[in-house]
């Protein structure tokens, strides 16, 4: 067995990030180790470094899109959440949040995201020295130690399996939305979770996908994942000029659904403006509160018939989404691989975590995402 694994935990709120030590656990029953490949960081660990997540007391261990191999397998554990047979050399993606499955929110209004039960989801228990301390994905080994823990077995590429849980959230969206066959459909802003909504609307039927961004290597990659048009707004006012332009890449009329992936409060009141008369903005952006926004119920809504829907997160179906997340990954017919910009070791997830927070610049080149491989 392995004796100890780095962790770089985050000693308080805006760090800095230390490397520390602790031993590696062999599994109890039920339980699993899992050697980290590759655990994506996102928007969210910006968010919790800042100390923007009150439920997060430091020093904590962050990292909740992992993919890895079973070193170990605690008694009992020999199938993944889909029932198939799961061995120590076999590569699973770990979808973060556990719930009881027993309680009144798991049951009856089915939604585990509620339940009252839960330990906190993987890359989100604090402080890191409670419990078992490898529980973040930022670090060599992950200790699986959350009964009932959603994982499932995987041949994907690492740099494609950790996108499951970013896909999840998009797949929540385009639910919501009310995406099928023939729709016409707007994303707005195309960080890794709006690139998985392009992929998503378009694996869901529909007839014309256009991204909005401000940024041309985003831009570049929605087309490749299946936006028909771009829109580059970077260079047009807020307001008259992007509806235009977002209306002109739809032959003159709104998107029958809009997802505001912008995560910014001025960037939903926008999105309001692409959708057409009878349609739908289902907003997943601002995932925090980012602040408030006026709204005009008349103009923007009633008279254009419009329904707005929030997207949190995966939703109340997180592990079937997770699960349907990995198998149109699987499908193998869109450049997935490409998504991760830049794979940095754990001494740099620091330098990452701020590249997050402002900028999206690291080492000199445009972030769309990152992931920290512990093997580097
Ligand atoms: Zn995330
Ligand atoms: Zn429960």
């Amino acid at each position: 067995m392995i004796a100890t694994s780095r962790a770089a935990v985050v000693t308080g709120p805006g760090g800095p990030v230390e490397i520390r030590e602790y031993p590696v656990p062999a599994p109890g029953p039920g339980e699993a180790v899992v050697r980290v490949e590759l655990c994506g960081i996102c928007g969210t660990d910006a968010h919790v470094f800042h100390g923007r997540l009150p439920s997060i007391v430091f020093p904590a261990l962050l990292g909740h899109e992992v993919v890895g191999t079973v070193v170990a397998l605690g008694a009992g554990l020999d199938r993944d959440f889909a029932h198939r047979p799961v061995a120590v050399g076999d590569r699973i993606g770990i979808f973060p949040a556990t719930s009881c499955g027993a309680c009144y929110e798991c049951v009856v209004l089915r939604r585990p995201g509620q339940c009252r039960q839960r330990p906190p989801s993987y890359g989100f228990k604090s402080p890191v020295e409670v419990g078992s301390p490898l529980t973040g994905g930022f670090a060599d080994y992950l200790h699986l130690a959350n009964p009932g823990t959603v994982f499932y077995r995987t041949d994907l590429a690492p740099e494609v399996a950790i996108l499951a849980e970013p896909m999840s959230v998009a797949l929540h969206g385009v639910h919501r939305a009310g995406i099928g066959i023939g729709a016409t459909v707007v994303v707005q802003g195309v960080g890794a979770i709006g690139l998985m909504v392009v992929a998503a609307a378009r694996t869901a039927g529909a007839a014309r996908v256009v991204a909005v961004d401000g940024n041309a290597r985003r831009l570049a990659l929605a087309a490749e994942l299946g936006a028909d048009r771009v829109v580059d707004v970077s260079a047009l006012d807020a307001g008259v000029p992007r509806h235009r332009a977002v209306r002109d890449a739809l032959d003159g009329s709104g998107a029958s659904a809009v997802i505001g992936c912008s995560g910014s409060p001025a960037g939903f009141a926008e999105a309001i403006g692409y959708v057409a008369d009878g349609g739908v903005l289902a907003e997943l952006g601002n995932f925090t509160d980012r602040g408030s926004i006026p709204i005009n119920p008349y103009t923007d809504l009633l008279r254009r018939d419009i329904t707005i829907a929030g997207v949190y997160g995966a939703g109340p179906d997180m592990q079937a989404r997770y699960l349907r997340a990995l198998e149109i990954l699987e499908r193998g017919d869109l450049p997935f691989a490409r998504v991760v910009s830049h794979r940095v070791p754990l001494r740099d997830v620091e330098p990452a975590l701020r590249a997050l927070s402002t900028g999206y610049q690291l080492d000199g080149s445009d972030v769309v995402k990152i992931a920290i491989d512990p093997s580097r």
